[in-house]
């Protein structure tokens, strides 16, 4: 797809996802003031933020699934804000994880993991479903396949999700607290399961409350605060560094 507009140059290589000036609010309440940052190509951004910062509705609005009220999205050289563009074929390029396991009850794994990509995307059966189990494999899962959700633990639904988010190939994953809903326990499993992918060059951004897995895995740590943002850097500026009073205040809560 191609838009009348081109990506604001920089310098460098286009961004996998650029926003600029983004705003959004419900009603009279302003949750985004104007955010802007680019995610480059193969990045692990972790989205850092008090509960109620506007990271869910940031994700949201990248997804589409909410209008900003202001300001520009581009994913790769696409103006995914502009009225004009095709929602889903943009949605089909982002894959995305809730913190919810969003499966379907009464679907085993293989019918969750190729639904959307047959339904929505168009991707042929055979193929979804080579897909599908070439990707479980790579988990571990592959045996699973047939299984329902309540037959897994919530890690593993939760692994099954990214799979079925990366079924068309995303540029572009974002994560959504994906681990806030496990117990404790089940919450490497599938930190494991991003750190593979962040290894293997996967672009991500990732809300998370999980400092030290930011701390780690994280190219760039994005901190947003009272609908700005406080810090965009790497994790060591952000995190170890910051003279900000009110970055310090928020990563003392995590001590
Ligand atoms: P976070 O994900 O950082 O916890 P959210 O993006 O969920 O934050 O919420 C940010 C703010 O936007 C909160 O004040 C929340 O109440 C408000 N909000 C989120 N979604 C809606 C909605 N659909 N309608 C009205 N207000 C909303
Ligand atoms: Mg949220």
């Amino acid at each position: 797809m191609s838009t009348t507009t081109r990506v604001p140059e920089t310098g460098g290589e286009t961004p996998v996802l650029r926003l600029d000036q983004v705003r959004k609010s419900y009603g009279g309440n302003e949750v985004l003031k104007g955010i802007s940052f680019d995610i480059k190509p193969h990045e692990t951004v972790a989205l850092l933020g008090p509960s109620g910062s506007g990271k869910s509705t940031l994700m949201k609005c990248i997804n589409l699934l909410e209008r900003v009220n202001d300001g520009q999205i581009w994913l790769g050289d696409t103006d995914i804000t502009d009225p004009r563009v095709n929602r889903d074929q943009c949605r089909s390029r982002i894959g995305v994880v809730f913190q919810q396991f969003n499966l379907f009850p009464h679907m085993n794994v293989l019918k969750n993991v190729t639904l959307g990509a047959i339904k929505v995307h168009g991707v042929p059966k055979d193929q979804a479903r080579e897909r599908a189990l070439e990707l479980l494999d790579r988990i571990g899962m592959k045996q699973k396949a047939g299984a329902y959700p309540d037959q897994l633990s919530g890690g593993q639904q939760q692994r099954v999700a990214i799979v079925r988010s990366l079924m068309t190939d995303p540029e572009l994953l974002l994560l959504d607290e994906i681990t806030s809903a496990l117990d404790p326990m089940l919450v490497g499993e599938v930190l494991e399961m991003v750190s593979e992918l962040t290894d293997k060059g996967t672009t991500i951004l990732m809300a998370t409350h999980e400092m030290s897995f930011a701390h780690h895995a994280a190219d760039r740590i994005v901190l947003l605060l009272n609908g700005v943002i406080a810090e965009n850097g790497t994790p060591r500026e952000v995190m170890d560094e910051s003279e900000n009073p009110k970055t310090k205040e928020f990563f003392s809560h995590f001590r």
